[in-house]
């Protein structure tokens, strides 16, 4: 799960930062509204926690900038402006949440999973492929009622397989969901290899009907057995 946090004062970054990594979260940080607009031109996230006074610029016309790019990502309003203006407006513009400042880092969390998983899993806590089935909040997998160990890169990975199940997943698109975008620079995807190696052989152990083909040149696909 991949989020960007558009904050502009450093110490309320710092502790989003820190307790988002500690969650599991890959997390991107923008400190100004140009930054912001350039990650989310560049790329999705799952979850903005977007703040709306910026420096050069207004948290509420980067929200709209997302609109009109037509982007799924879910956003959470995090302000110190509690006006019920700008939680109206920022509402009727298509964010999911509003959290005022300042806010208790826990609620953040349950806020961000809750809409993280109204938008993954279409409202429901489970993600079912067949004998497979994921607990996305719980980060918990089954195959047929049985419990599968997966570390977290391999959890991460089967998740983004299953949400895009009926598409071609590239390299640098599990790349860049799962690792985040500092990976960018990289050309070598060995580290992405080794992770598919090990749960499509973890899947196969369980019985799974799920099994990830290779498209060659292209990435990877779920097949159905
Ligand atoms: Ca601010």
């Amino acid at each position: 799960m991949k989020i960007l946090v558009v904050e502009d004062e450093p110490e309320m970054m710092g502790l989003i930062k820190q307790f988002l990594e500690d969650e599991n979260y890959v997390v991107e940080e923008a400190s100004d509204f140009q930054s912001g607009l350039d990650k989310i031109i560049s790329y999705d996230y799952d979850c903005i926690l977007l703040d709306i006074m910026l420096p050069d610029g207004n948290g509420l016309d980067l929200l709209q900038e997302l609109k009109n790019m037509d982007k799924a990502d879910s956003v959470i309003i995090i302000s110190a402006k509690d006006s019920l203006n700008d939680k109206i407006k920022g509402l009727d513009l298509g964010a999911d949440d509003y959290l005022a400042k300042p806010f208790h880092i826990a609620e953040l969390n349950s806020r961000i999973k809750s809409v993280i998983r109204r938008k993954k899993s279409d409202g429901f806590r489970l993600l079912k492929l067949e004998n497979v089935s994921i607990n996305i909040e719980e980060r918990l997998v089954q195959v047929n009622g049985q419990l599968i160990d997966l570390n977290r890169k391999e959890f991460d990975i089967l998740v983004f397989l299953m949400t895009n199940k009926s598409r071609i997943v590239s390299k640098s698109a599990l790349a860049e969901n799962i690792w985040g975008d500092y990976i960018d620079q990289s050309n070598d995807f060995d580290f992405i290899y080794s992770q598919i190696k090990n749960l499509r052989k973890k899947l196969r152990n369980y019985k799974a009907d799920v099994d990830i083909n290779t498209v060659y040149g292209m990435g990877y696909k779920l097949s159905i057995k």
